[in-house]
């Protein structure tokens, strides 16, 4: 069995190899700490099929491939192709696909996958640049129960934020209204070739059970609304997200939600408050 990809000697040789340089336009930092990608894939419950999304040159994935009975993973970039079909070689239960994440069909690989293998899960190292609408998706397009992914850590702050602090927004209700988010460690820079100058975090999402059965576009458009103006009150958010003072002031009282509270004051129960008054 050859060395683990993971770790920066054998990192460096295939870079070399294949004359690859990490493409900052793909959010490209690749991942040289072994315990770190070991620890992430043991704690991300893939024991059935576990969707990966950006395998670079096979890091985690090679640790996926050990922990779970099938991989399936996206690779935007082309060149690394190749590569991975190389480096993960010895692993028969992998699939690369050569696609965009975002223009994927998750909702029918979901599918397929979990009738094959009977639980799906998801674990990557996001690509910066696209970690919100690659969660959102998954979030929204499927019923995947646990999703583990290391975020930059700023990111990673706000999905976990509890209300009454700087780092609770949209994001964090959004979130925690579909999934207990739990960060469970920190990842820095140094264990990534090329070193981000941010630190990085691994965040675990487990979907919650008996969510209300609601439009939760419409709910979170409504959540993005009364946080359009940090220092603005509720209120005042509000009655421009509806464009009428009468019916923000109504709703509001409706929820029993004080008028001068700042949206960042409010649980995720409060505003489905809001929400369910508004409907
Ligand atoms: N998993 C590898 C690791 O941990 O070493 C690489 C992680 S690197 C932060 C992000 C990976 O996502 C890169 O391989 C990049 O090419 C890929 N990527 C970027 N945008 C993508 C997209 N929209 N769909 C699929 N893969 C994408």
């Amino acid at each position: 069995m050859s060395k683990l990809i993971a770790v920066p000697s054998r990192t460096k040789e295939i870079l070399e190899k294949y004359g690859i340089r990490a493409k900052k336009g793909f959010g490209q930092n690749f991942l040289v700490d072994p315990v770190i990608v070991e620890k992430a894939a043991q704690m991300s419950h893939c024991e059935g099929a576990v969707i990966e999304i950006g395998p670079g040159i096979g890091s985690l994935t090679e640790q996926l491939a050990r922990h779970s009975r099938h991989v399936t993973a996206y690779e935007i970039d082309p060149s690394l192709i190749p590569v991975l079909a190389d480096t993960l070689q010895e692993y028969d239960n992998v699939e690369i696909i050569e696609e965009d994440f975002l223009q994927a069909d998750i909702a029918s690989k979901t599918k397929e996958l979990k009738e094959k293998y009977g639980s799906v899960s998801v674990c990557a190292n996001l690509p910066y640049y696209v970690t919100t609408p690659i969660l959102f998706r998954i979030f929204e397009e499927t019923d995947i129960p646990w999703i583990t992914v290391m975020v930059q850590k700023e990111v990673g702050e706000r999905f976990a934020a509890a209300p009454n602090t700087p780092e609770y927004g949209a994001l964090s209700v959004e979130s925690q209204y579909l999934f207990d988010v739990k960060k469970l460690f920190n990842v820095p820079g140094r264990s990534f070739n090329p070193s981000p100058n941010v630190d990085s975090v691994i965040v675990r999402f487990e979907r919650k059970p008996d969510i209300p059965d609601i439009d939760i576009k419409a709910f979170f458009e409504m959540v993005r609304g009364c946080f359009k103006q940090r220092r603005k009150t509720v209120y005042n958010n509000l009655k421009e997200y509806l464009d009428d003072r009468e019916a923000a002031l109504q709703v509001l009282e409706k929820a029993g939600i004080e008028p001068k509270r700042r949206a960042q004051e409010l649980t995720c129960d409060e505003l489905l408050k809001i929400y369910e008054a508004l409907k």
